[in-house]
C-alpha cells in the first residue's frame, strides 16, 4: 500500500528485466545459471570464479543489462510469490533437447502463466547426439506455448549449458521480451526492495542479497527488512564492490542488519532508528501471534 502511494505519480524510468530459470530437474537449470554467470563481467574480473550470491547480473555490449536470479527452482518462485514478492519479470524455462517436456516443465509453465510472467524456452543440451529440439516445440506447442516458430510469441532459442553455445542469442532474446515489457521503475525517493538471499557471515554478521523494486537505497539509512532491522553499514554490488547507491533492478548485498532475514522480506526505508527498530518489534510480535493461532487450530 505504502509503495504503491509512492509510486502514484512519480517519474517513472526504463529499469533492467529480472530472470528466473525454471524448468524439469537434470535439465540444466543449474548449468545454464552457471554459463550465463561466466558471461557477466563480476566473472570476468574474478578469473572465471563465480559465487553464488542469489543473484548476478549480466552486461551487453550496448550497455543494457540483464539481473538473473541464482536459485533455480520453482519452490523459490512459488514462495516468493507466496509472500508478495513479484521479482521476476521473465522466466527462462529450460528443457533438455533429449529428455523433452516433463512434469515439472508442465508446473513451470502454469507457475509462469498463474503470475502472468511471460517464458522465453532455453532448449538446453543441444550438443547431445539425442538432442531433437523440434519434438520439443511440438511438444511445448502442444501444452499451449505459442511459439514464434509457430505464429506465437514465445521466443525459443537453442543452446548447451555446457558446450556454452547459444548464450549470446539467449541474452539478445531476453534483451528484446525485456524491450517489449517496457519496463519501468520509479527510481528517485525511498527504496523498496526484496531480500532474494540470506546468510551470516562470521565477520561480517547477517548479510541480505536484495534485488530493488523502486526508489534509490543509500548507504547508511536505516532499513526495515521483513521483521528485522538496521542501518546499512555497507552496501555492495554483485561485484563485492562497496557502492554509494543503488537503483531499481540491481542486486546488492546489505551489512549492518541486527538479525538474518528470509527470502522474500520485504525491505524498506525508514528515517530514524526509533522507526526501524518500533517496525521490527512490531512484526515481531505479529510473527509471534500468528504461530501461536497457528499451532492452536
Ligand atoms: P538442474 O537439475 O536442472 O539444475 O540440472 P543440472 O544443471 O544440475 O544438470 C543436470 C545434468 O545435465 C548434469 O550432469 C549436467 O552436466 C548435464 N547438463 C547440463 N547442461 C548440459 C548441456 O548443455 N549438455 C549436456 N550434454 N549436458 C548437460
Amino acid at each position: 500500500v505504502r509503495r504503491l502511494h509512492l509510486d502514484e505519480g512519480a517519474v517513472l524510468e526504463p529499469r533492467p528485466a529480472v530472470v528466473t530459470v525454471m524448468g524439469h530437474v537434470d535439465h540444466g537449470k543449474t548449468s545454464l545459471l552457471d554459463a550465463l554467470r561466466l558471461t557477466s563481467v563480476a566473472a570476468k574480473e574474478a578469473g572465471g570464479i563465480t559465487q553464488h550470491l542469489g543473484a548476478f547480473v549480466v552486461s551487453m555490449p550496448s550497455g543494457a543489462s540483464i539481473t538473473f536470479l541464482d536459485t533455480p527452482g520453482h519452490a523459490a518462485f512459488s514462495a516468493m510469490r507466496a509472500r508478495g514478492a513479484a521479482v521476476t519479470d521473465i522466466v527462462v524455462l529450460v528443457v533438455a533437447a533429449d529428455d523433452g517436456v516433463m512434469p515439472q516443465t508442465l508446473e513451470a509453465i502454469s507457475h509462469a502463466k498463474a503470475a502472468n510472467v511471460p517464458i522465453v524456452v532455453a532448449i538446453n543440451k543441444c550438443d547431445k547426439p539425442s538432442a531433437n529440439p523440434e519434438r520439443v516445440k511440438i511438444q511445448l506447442g502442444s501444452e499451449g506455448l505459442l511459439l514464434e516458430d509457430m505464429g506465437g510469441d514465445v521466443q525459443v532459442v537453442e543452446v548447451s549449458a555446457l558446450g556454452r553455445t547459444g548464450l549470446d542469442k539467449l541474452e539478445e532474446t531476453l534483451l528484446f521480451q525485456a524491450e517489449m515489457m517496457e519496463l519501468k521503475a520509479r527510481i528517485n525517493g525511498p527504496a523498496h526492495a526484496y531480500v532474494v538471499e540470506a546468510r551470516l557471515d562470521r565477520g561480517r554478521g547477517p548479510l541480505a542479497t536484495m534485488i530493488m523494486q523502486s526508489g534509490t537505497l543509500v548507504s547508511g539509512q536505516y532499513v526495515v527488512v521483513g521483521a528485522e532491522w538496521g542501518r546499512i553499514r555497507a552496501l555492495r554490488d554483485m561485484m563485492g564492490k562497496v557502492i554509494e547507491k543503488a537503483w531499481p533492478a540491481m542486486p546488492v548485498e546489505i551489512e549492518g542488519l541486527r538479525g538474518l532475514p528470509m527470502a522474500g522480506d520485504d525491505v524498506i526505508v525508514v528515517e530514524t532508528e526509533d522507526r526501524a527498530r518500533m517496525l521490527s518489534t512490531g512484526r515481531k510480535e505479529k510473527m509471534e501471534r500468528d504461530r501461536l493461532r497457528k499451532a492452536m487450530e
